[in-house]
């Protein structure tokens, strides 16, 4: 029976939000293709078997179709799972269209024979029984990864890619602006949530996180209440994000808003209960008023700017 390899783009030796789950759920196999791919694989600790397709392109038209092409010379006829990062999300129809399978988008669990996906902004999962090969996007953040495996092996094929796309000329790759970036895509996310009394304090709260080089997510209950878009609200009928670094005010941490909260390196907690579950789930747990701690940062970060 078939199963599963990854197709992993990278832009600049960069591997994106969602990368090494879709590698863990492929069992450590994975092609990793793009710009600076080789650099890429030594982030990569859950891979076991990589194939480096190491190309100067950042079109995710050509990635797929070079994907394909590779696919074909290794023989492999394997179902294909990608991180549904950007760029990921672009590439996956690509590669689905020139290996003529079906695509399912959306994944929160791949198999070679099971594609769960969701559906309904998550209130729903779908269950597929794929009878063939297929190529599936997972979720950044569903999954998490166990990064204790042992060293990859280390395959690089050569390709000859386009000199450019007939559809996509790129110029330049800038980065995200924190503000307004994919959430999902976000490595610092600052959280506010109920303890912060008023609307104006999400003005403030977004200010915080730009001057640190974070962007700002929020509870359901401020989406609710209207406070911030719905593209802000973290959680299962909400954004799955997967940030290295997670700063909570005032938020309780119910399972609805921790379960998207994927796997963060370092939690920072700020609330007046020490023992909610986002306190208990912190590396740093800091008991006082959510609202003092901000004024006192934003006074903090503006003496800084003036000096
Ligand atoms: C079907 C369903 C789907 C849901 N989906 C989501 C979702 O996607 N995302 C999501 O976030 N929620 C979701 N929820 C809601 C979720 O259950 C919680 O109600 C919500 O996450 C709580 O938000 P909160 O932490 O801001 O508020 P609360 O739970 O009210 O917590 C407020 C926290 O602030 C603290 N606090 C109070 N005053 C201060 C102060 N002055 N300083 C510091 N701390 C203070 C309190 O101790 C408390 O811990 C969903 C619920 C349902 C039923």
């Amino acid at each position: 029976m078939s199963a599963l390899v990854a197709v992993v783009p990278v832009r600049a030796g960069v591997v994106p939000a969602g990368g090494p789950e879709a590698i863990a759920e492929a069992s450590g196999r994975a092609i990793v293709i793009g710009s600076g791919a080789a650099q890429a694989t030594d982030d990569l600790t859950e891979a076991r078997e990589v194939t480096v397709v190491d190309v100067n392109v950042s079109d995710p038209q050509i990635w797929g179709r070079l994907a394909a092409e590779v696919l074909t010379q290794l023989g492999s006829t394997d179902s294909v799972v990608v991180p549904a990062s950007p760029d990921g999300r672009d590439l996956a129809p690509h590669l689905a269209l020139a290996l003529g399978v079906d695509l399912l988008s959306g994944a929160t669990e791949v198999s070679p024979t099971r594609v769960r996906v969701a559906r309904r902004g998550g209130l729903a999962i779908a269950e597929h029984r794929p009878s063939g090969r297929f190529v599936a996007t997972l979720q950044p953040g569903v999954r998490g990864v166990d990064s204790s495996s042992t060293a990859a092996t280390v395959s690089t094929v050569d390709v000859s890619a386009p000199a450019s796309s007939p559809a996509v000329v790129s110029h330049d790759v800038l980065p995200p602006d924190v503000s307004t970036m994919d959430l999902a895509e976000a490595p610092r996310i600052v959280g506010g949530g109920a303890g912060l009394t008023d609307a104006e304090r999400f003005t403030q709260l977004a200010e915080f996180a730009r001057a640190i080089d974070a962007s700002m997510g929020v509870t359901r209950v401020i989406t609710d209440r209207g406070w911030a878009p719905h593209q802000r609200q973290i959680g299962t009928t909400g954004i799955v994000v997967d940030p290295t670094l997670y700063l909570a005010f005032g938020i309780s941490g119910a399972v609805q808003h921790t379960s998207g909260l994927g796997q963060p390196d370092h939690i920072i907690s700020v609330n007046t209960d020490a023992h909610c579950p986002m306190m208990q789930m912190a590396d740093l747990a800091i008991v006082s008023d959510a609202n003092a701690v901000l004024d006192e940062l934003a006074a903090l970060l503006s003496k800084d700017s003036a000096s």
